[in-house]
């Protein structure tokens, strides 16, 4: 294995070099507090990475976090608009059903032009459901979750056909260490 752009010898994996300048550190440190015989310690930890392994790192899947956040917020704004709909929606069908019955009985007592109006009636009835799914918020809602579960599917289909390309890719990669081209084998 030679390099292809300046024919040395000196060359390595880009997933070696990648892991050899990516390093997990743990921290301790241990202390006395001064004048009692207390001992004080912390512990941390991170990551440390040299900026030629930032700069060969591997192809990243995509992140689902805000797909599902979207998800979430319209799930919420979907169910609460429901709710709010409902408490709006329950007076308005009591007073419209009383004056349906007032006007019932005074279409069957006297006016028979009146009975042209009983005929829409019956979609009076749907009204409540249609004001719930016409409800901005509902609908805002709605749309929102539905984004966010297109967004997720795309991603996660992303992660499941196109990352593992990509990845296998990079693991074709090499390194020459002499004058740092990045080449495929
Ligand atoms: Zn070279």
């Amino acid at each position: 294995m030679k390099c292809t752009s300046c024919d040395s010898h000196n060359v390595q994996r880009v997933q070696m070099a990648y892991e050899m300048g990516t390093h997990t550190i743990s921290t301790t440190s241990k202390g006395t507090i001064s004048g009692t015989s207390r001992t004080i310690s912390s512990s941390g930890g991170g990551r440390q990475q040299t900026e030629l392994a930032r700069r060969l790192s591997p192809p990243r899947k995509r992140s689902l976090t805000f797909a599902s956040v979207f998800m979430l917020i319209g799930l919420f704004m979907f169910l609460g608009g429901m709710n709010l709909a409902k408490e709006t929606s329950r007076p308005q069908t009591a007073s419209s059903a009383q004056v349906q019955h007032k006007q019932k009985k005074k279409v069957e007592k006297v006016d028979l032009a009146l009975e042209a109006t009983t005929a829409t009636m019956p979609a009076a009835e749907l009204s409540p459901l249609i004001a719930t799914f016409t409800n901005p918020v509902v609908l805002t809602g709605l749309v929102i979750s539905l984004l966010g579960i297109a967004w997720s599917i795309r991603n996660r289909l992303w992660n499941r056909r196109q990352w593992p390309l990509l990845f296998a890719e990079w693991q074709r990669l090499w390194i020459c260490n002499q004058c740092g081209t990045v080449f495929a084998q």
